[in-house]
C-alpha cells in the first residue's frame, strides 16, 4: 500500500519544480483564462513518483495518465482512490471490460477508437455500477486520426460522428466528453504559439462538426490535444486538456526495465 512507498525527498521536490513550472507555462499561453486540465502522464514511471507529487496531505496533482492496462490497473490499487486515473494508450478490446470494472477512480478512457471497444467498457463500468452505486458514469473521448499515418490508431475524422452516437445512444454507463488526437511528430516538433499544428486544427474542426450535428454547445466536446513538445501551441489552438509527461517525469524508460514501485532505497545517511 501507499504507506510503505517511500518517497525520496530530492526527487519529490524536483518534481515538484517540474509540475509547478509546466503550470506556469500552461497559465502563461492561456490567454482567455478558460479551465485547461494538466494530466500527468506516468507511464513506465513508479508509483512512487505519483505519489510524490499526490500525497493525500498535500496532493500537488490529481491528474494522471497511463498507456497500459495491466500497468494502471497495478498502480491504482498502490496509490490512493483520490487520484483520477485517465487511460490514455492504445486499447485492445478484450482489456476493455476489466480496465473498467476494477478502477472504480478510472475518470476517462482517451483513446476509444471503436464501437466494439465502446462496448466492452460499456459492459465494464455497467458491472461496477452494479456493485458500487456511488461510482460515476466512465468519461470516454473518442481518438481521431488527425494526421491519417497507418500506424496511428484512431478513427477518421469523417467516422467520429458516427462512433460518438453509437456511444451516446448505446452505451448508458459511459458519458462522452471530448475528442482526442496526438498527431504527426513532425507537426508536433514544429508547433509553435505562431506556427499552427495541422492536426490540430483538424480535431478542432472535427469537434466543431460532430457538435453541430448533435446539436449540442462546442464547449461539451473537449478538445484533448497535446503533448511535451507542443502543449503551448495546442492550448493556443484552443485545447482543453493537455497530457505532459516527460516534460515533468524525465524521459521513461524502456518498456521491459520499467518497476511499478520501487524498491526501498535506505537514505537515512
Ligand atoms: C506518452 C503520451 C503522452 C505524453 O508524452 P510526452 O511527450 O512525454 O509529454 C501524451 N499522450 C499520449 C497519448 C501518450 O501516449
Amino acid at each position: 500500500m501507499a504507506e510503505d512507498m517511500q518517497i525520496n525527498s530530492q526527487r519529490a521536490k524536483q518534481l515538484a519544480e517540474n509540475l509547478a513550472s509546466i503550470s506556469s507555462r500552461i497559465k502563461a499561453v492561456n490567454k482567455g483564462n478558460k479551465q485547461v486540465r494538466l494530466i500527468a502522464v506516468s507511464k513506465l514511471k513508479p508509483a512512487n513518483d505519483i505519489l510524490a507529487l499526490h500525497q493525500p496531505s498535500n496532493p500537488l496533482q490529481t491528474h494522471f495518465g497511463e498507456n497500459y492496462v495491466q500497468e494502471l490497473l497495478e498502480k491504482s490499487k498502490l496509490l490512493p482512490r483520490s487520484i483520477r486515473w485517465h487511460m490514455i494508450g492504445g486499447l485492445q478490446s478484450n482489456k476493455c471490460k476489466q480496465l473498467a470494472e476494477q478502477i472504480p477512480n478510472l475518470w476517462c478512457v482517451s483513446s476509444v477508437d471503436s464501437e466494439k471497444k465502446a462496448n466492452e467498457l460499456e459492459k465494464g463500468r455497467k458491472a461496477l455500477l452494479e456493485k458500487q452505486q456511488d461510482a460515476s458514469k466512465l468519461r470516454i473521448m473518442v481518438q481521431v486520426n488527425t494526421s491519417g499515418e497507418e500506424a496511428k490508431s484512431g478513427v477518421e475524422p469523417s467516422a467520429t460522428l458516427s462512433l460518438c452516437r453509437h456511444i451516446i445512444d448505446k452505451c448508458p454507463h459511459l458519458q462522452l466528453t471530448g475528442l482526442m488526437t496526438i498527431g504527426a511528430i513532425a507537426r508536433s516538433q514544429e508547433t509553435t504559439p505562431e506556427n499552427e499544428n495541422e492536426d490540430f486544427v483538424c480535431l478542432r474542426e472535427t469537434r466543431d462538426s460532430v457538435a453541430k450535428e448533435l446539436g449540442w454547445e462546442e464547449g461539451k466536446l473537449e478538445l484533448s490535444m497535446g503533448m511535451s513538445a507542443d502543449f503551448e501551441g495546442a492550448i493556443g489552438q484552443g485545447s482543453d486538456e493537455v497530457r505532459v509527461g516527460s516534460d515533468i517525469f524525465g524521459q521513461r524508460p524502456p518498456k521491459q526495465d520499467a518497476v511499478v514501485k520501487e524498491a526501498a532505497v535506505d537514505d537515512k545517511s
